[in-house]
């Protein structure tokens, strides 16, 4: 369609994101090129915007250089530190990502997740299964009674969280890089003074090089013996091999793990520990989120070519 605003989605995402972007904009499918490259440098001139997920890795100044009329990438999904929204914001395009419609979806995950953990469900699950239960009952589990509860980044996320945990009657502390006056939750400077006034540590803050092992051996130790880690964050927020060895070494108890270090790899370690629940990757994986999250960069893309601002850009290309 000569006429239409041309958008380049370099890896699959979503059914709904291609059906509705195909049905307003001349979408081009890289992927589904016999030689994408080639195809990539006849139409680069005339793409106006991007839609992305994390299928289509790094999305950078390669990227941007190649497109001289780029002018929006809307990613789907609320953390975006495959996008460098830095080199994006220094040629002026803009960057949108899917806050918001998501936060409630991967709270419930995380408070399921902790619950899983503590009582050991999947095993108690596996233990029912397996015929085990005539033999003799489940061992006893830990509990979330009398628990202190850490959230490392009280961001949208992290507050549905705690929000969520007041209807547990549990503390509740945060560690962020500034204490947030409105808060009423304890503030600690450092994550490591997070963890040690802690008995659970939930890690909820963006991925990227800033947060890069935040959750390192010294902070696990501080969690203690006792402590349980849940992370809901990205894989690259905690020192994975030095989770295994807390793990292993019985420095903390137990964990309950969405994301890794290297996904969809899962360390054999902890795939074979007792302790441990693991996630696929979960946290706003429902067909109703993933829908609205969908809708969102479609409507990010649409208001961008029509009202020339778009519905949710991320901050560092906020104008
Ligand atoms: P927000 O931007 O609303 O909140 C992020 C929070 O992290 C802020 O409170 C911020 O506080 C804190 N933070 C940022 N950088 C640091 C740092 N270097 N050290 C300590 N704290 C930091 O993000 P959301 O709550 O919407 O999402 C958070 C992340 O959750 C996403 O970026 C994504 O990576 C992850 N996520 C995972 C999902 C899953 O499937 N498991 C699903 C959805 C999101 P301050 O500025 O004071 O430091």
């Amino acid at each position: 369609a000569p006429n239409r605003t041309d958008i380049l989605m370099p890896a699959p995402m979503a059914r709904g994101v291609v059906q509705a972007l195909d049905q307003r904009f001349a979408l081009h499918r890289l992927w589904e090129q016999s030689d994408p490259d080639r195809y990539l440098t006849s139409i680069a001139p005339r793409i106006r915007g991007m839609a992305v997920g994390g299928a289509a890795g790094r999305i950078d100044a390669g990227w941007f250089d190649r497109l001289p009329a780029l002018e929006i990438v809307a990613h789907f999904g609320v953390g975006y530190e495959t996008i460098d929204a830095a080199a994006a914001a220094a040629r002026g395009i803009t960057v949108t990502n899917t806050p918001g419609v998501l936060d409630a979806e991967v709270a419930d995950l995380t408070i399921g997740l902790l619950l899983a953990t503590l009582r050991r469900l999947p095993q108690a699950d596996r233990f029912v299964r397996d015929g085990r239960w005539p033999g003799g009952p489940f061992p006893l589990s830990p509990s979330l009674r009398g628990r202190r509860v850490g959230i490392l980044g009280l961001g949208a996320i992290g507050k549905a969280v705690a929000r969520r945990l007041e209807g547990f009657d549990v503390p509740i502390a945060y560690h962020g890089r500034s204490r947030q006056p409105d808060v009423s939750y304890a503030y600690h400077e450092s994550p490591t003074g997070l963890a040690a006034a802690s008995d659970v540590l939930i890690a909820i803050v963006p991925g990227g090089a800033g947060t890069r092992h935040l959750v390192d051996a010294a902070v696990l130790d501080a969690l203690g013996p006792d402590g349980v880690f849940v992370n809901v964050a990205r894989g690259s927020v905690v020192d994975q091999d030095a989770l295994v060895a807390a793990l292993a070494e019985r420095r903390i108890l137990a964990a309950g793990l969405d994301v890794y270090a290297d996904e969809p790899n899962v360390p054999e370690a902890l795939v074979a520990m007792e302790q441990v629940v693991l996630l696929p990757h979960l946290g706003s994986a429902s067909e109703r989120t993933r829908a609205a999250m969908g809708r969102l960069v479609v409507d990010n893309l649409a208001t961008w070519f029509t009202t020339g601002r778009a519905l949710t850009p991320v901050a560092e290309t906020r104008g």
